[in-house]
């Protein structure tokens, strides 16, 4: 029988609504170019289907750790981060442990300690969406949680957490990770905390830069610490057409991703002066490749007015504290004027 404490978890909603402007994922919004598919191809051609992958996908995290800075030692893989914070809440203190997460954030978190039957502690942001640090002191000496999440910038609301509260709730003795799944955008890391202290470890992932289909992510932390994490891993859970595919575009395609990553922060500054522009709607600064506004109607209301105008975006309004809001990924320059305009249009209305 199933148990009462899967039945009771709400399940992650992912957008499969279709449209021609998809801004509702937070992917990046350009495939990579011809040459490098033609690469791809070549390499795939050689794969030996009938084998298993290499176990520890050693090549490839060599060729991971030059892209990131650090040593392949320092490396847990995932497929996708998502499974790396599945094996956090598993590894990190006792499972009758509670877990603390500053909400509205990346849903998660919350999941992976429900499914484990961990208490979860959560609180509520601040206004500034920024941690409140005097209810989270609070709350974490009278429930003491051993494990925190941290989305850095957060997820939906696009701002860096300060670097100080973080340090503050780390000191009462919470293991902290850092989800820096939006690190190219923001350019702000813990890493040098992860590969010197026993009591932070960072996420990245390389599915907003480009490879959401390979579903690769990598936890960053002191060896003796991935040591640990590694040996409950899945065994293969990289598949090989993923560690050959992300080698070869890791390779060649990083002239082409460090441009297009620099044209995404534009775009995202573009769109949010844009926005402010428009009457009515609240747009929040952010520090990743997604912009998180409130308007005047029900998020419901302009969600449906957009996808009228096949503009998919996120109503992430069934959040705790983000009444009335949306959230939007920056696509490619005409995609965001579509985007725009269509928002411009759908306030109009009214
Ligand atoms: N962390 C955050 C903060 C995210 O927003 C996302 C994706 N939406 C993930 C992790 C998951 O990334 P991955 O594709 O590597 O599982």
């Amino acid at each position: 029988m199933i148990s009462e404490r899967i039945k009771s978890i709400s399940p992650y909603k992912t957008e499969v609504t279709k449209a021609s402007v998809r801004l509702s994922s937070n992917e990046f919004p350009y495939d990579f170019p011809e040459e490098i598919k033609q690469r791809v191809s070549e390499e795939i051609k050689k794969i030996p289907l009938n084998k298993y992958p290499d176990p520890t996908a050693e090549e490839l995290k060599e060729v991971l750790g030059e892209f990131f800075g650090v040593d392949p030692q320092n490396i847990v893989l995932g497929n996708g981060s998502d499974e790396l914070i599945y094996y956090l809440s598993i590894a990190i203190g006792e499972v009758y442990l509670p877990v603390y997460i500053p909400v509205p954030t990346f849903p998660m978190y919350e999941i992976s300690a429900k499914v484990l039957g961990r208490p979860v502690v959560n609180v509520p942001l601040e206004k500034d969406f920024d941690i409140n640090l005097e209810e989270s002191l609070k709350k974490i000496a009278e429930e003491k949680p051993v494990l925190g999440y941290f989305a850095y910038p957060n997820n939906p609301t696009g701002n860096l957490f300060s670097k100080r509260k973080i340090e503050k709730i780390r000191e009462k003795g919470v293991f902290c990770v850092i989800d820096e799944a939006y690190y190219h955008y923001s350019g702000e890391t813990f890493i040098e905390d992860a590969l010197t202290r026993e009591d932070t470890v960072i996420l990245r992932t390389l599915s907003k830069i480009g490879m959401a289909s390979l579903r690769i992510g990598l936890l960053i932390g002191r060896e003796d610490i991935v040591r640990e994490i590694d040996k409950i891993r899945l065994p293969f859970n990289i598949t090989y057409p993923s560690q050959v595919i992300a080698k070869v575009i890791l390779r060649e395609g990083k002239e082409f991703l460090e441009e297009k990553i620099k044209e995404v922060i534009r775009e995202r500054e573009r769109m949010y002066n844009s926005m402010k522009e428009i009457e009515g709607v609240e747009v929040f600064p952010s520090k990743a490749n997604f912009l998180l506004f409130r308007t005047p109607m029900p998020a419901k209301e302009i969600y449906r007015r957009l996808l009228n105008r096949d503009v998919l975006v996120r109503d992430v309004s069934y959040m705790p504290g983000l009444n009335r809001c949306l959230r939007v990924s920056v696509g490619k320059p005409e995609e965001n004027d579509k985007f725009l305009e269509a928002l411009y249009e759908s306030i109009k209305e009214v």
